[in-house]
C-alpha cells in the first residue's frame, strides 16, 4: 500500500492505534502530520521519526481545529481516531457524561471533516480520490457490550455520520470509512484493566470475549487503516470494517 505524494492528517497520534497509523502512514511514503492533546506523547513520536509533522490539537476545540485546517491546507487522508470510553450502564451516565462522550466521541469528527473535506475535495479533483476514516468500533450498532452504552452510542454516531458524509460527497472524489476494531491491547485499554476492581480478572475477561483467544495488538489494525487511507481502497466507500478477531462472527 503505497501512501507516496499523500499528506494524511491523524489525530490522536501520540499513542495507540494513532500513533501506530502515523508510524505506519510514515513508513509507506505519506506525509504525516500527527496531533494529540498530549505534548510529551508527539515529542516522543517526533523522536521515533523525525519526518512526522506533530502538532498540538485538542479536538473538542472548534477554534484549533479551523485554525489547523488553515495552517496545515489541503490533505488526501484524514483519520478521525480521537475517542473516549465511557464505562457504565444507561444509570451510571450523567448528562456531563453523555454530553463529554458526544463531544470527543462525534462532534469533533463532525468539526474535522468539516474543516478538512473543502481541501479535500480539492486535492481529489487532482489525485481522484482523498480519503476520510473515522474510528468507530465493534461496540456500536454493531454490537452491545455490558457497560458500553455511552461508547456503544457514540460510535453507532460515527457509523452513521460515515455513512452520511460517503453519501454526500461520493461524486466530489470522497471516501468515508469507519474501521471498527476488537479489543485493542494500547495505553488506554491497559488503564482500564488496571482500574478494574480485579485487574488479572478483567484482562482475562477482555480475552475470554476473543474468539481468536488474544487481544488485538496496534499492528493488527494498521494494515486495514494503511488499506482505507491509499487508493487500493479506491473502490469502498461508506463502509463499516469489522477487524475483530472474529467476536461479531
Ligand atoms: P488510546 O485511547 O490509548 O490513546 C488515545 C489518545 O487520544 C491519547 O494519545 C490521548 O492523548 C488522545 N486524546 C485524548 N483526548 C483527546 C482530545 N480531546 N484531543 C486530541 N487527542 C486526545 O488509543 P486507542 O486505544 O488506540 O484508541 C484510539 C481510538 O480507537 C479511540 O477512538 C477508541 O475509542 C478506539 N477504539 C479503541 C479500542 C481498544 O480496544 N483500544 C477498540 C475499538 C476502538
Amino acid at each position: 500500500m503505497d501512501l507516496n505524494g499523500k499528506t494524511i492528517l491523524i489525530t490522536a497520534a501520540g499513542q495507540g492505534m494513532g500513533r501506530a497509523s502515523a508510524l505506519a502512514c510514515a513508513a509507506r511514503g505519506a506525509s504525516v502530520i500527527a496531533t494529540d492533546i498530549n505534548d510529551e506523547a508527539l515529542a516522543s513520536l517526533k523522536a521515533e521519526n523525525a519526518s512526522i509533522d506533530v502538532c498540538h490539537l485538542n479536538v473538542c476545540d472548534p477554534q484549533a481545529i479551523l485554525e489547523l485546517a488553515a495552517n496545515v491546507g489541503p490533505v488526501d487522508g484524514l483519520f478521525n481516531c480521537a475517542g473516549f470510553v465511557h464505562n457504565g450502564t444507561l444509570l451510571d451516565i450523567s448528562d456531563d457524561d453523555w454530553a463529554f462522550s458526544m463531544n470527543l466521541n462525534v462532534t469533533s469528527m463532525v468539526r474535522m471533516a468539516r474543516a478538512f473535506l473543502p481541501g479535500m475535495i480539492e486535492r481529489a479533483k487532482e489525485t481522484g480520490s482523498s480519503s476520510i476514516l473515522n474510528m468507530a468500533s465493534m461496540a456500536s450498532s454493531i454490537k452491545g457490550f455490558p457497560m458500553r452504552t455511552a461508547y456503544g452510542a457514540t460510535k453507532a454516531a460515527v457509523i452513521g455520520l460515515t455513512k452520511g458524509i460517503a453519501a454526500d460527497f461520493v461524486k466530489d472524489g470522497i471516501r468515508c470509512n469507519a474501521l471498527c476494531p476488537g479489543t485493542v491491547d494500547t495505553p488506554s485499554l491497559r488503564g482500564r484493566i488496571e482500574a478494574a476492581p480485579d485487574p488479572v480478572q478483567a484482562e482475562k475477561d477482555f480475552i475470554a470475549r476473543q474468539p481468536m483467544g488474544r487481544l488485538a495488538t496496534v499492528d493488527d489494525l494498521t494494515p486495514m487503516i494503511l488499506y482505507l487511507l491509499s487508493d487500493d481502497s479506491r473502490f469502498v466507500t461508506g463502509q463499516a470494517l469489522l477487524v475483530d478477531g472474529g467476536v461479531t462472527i
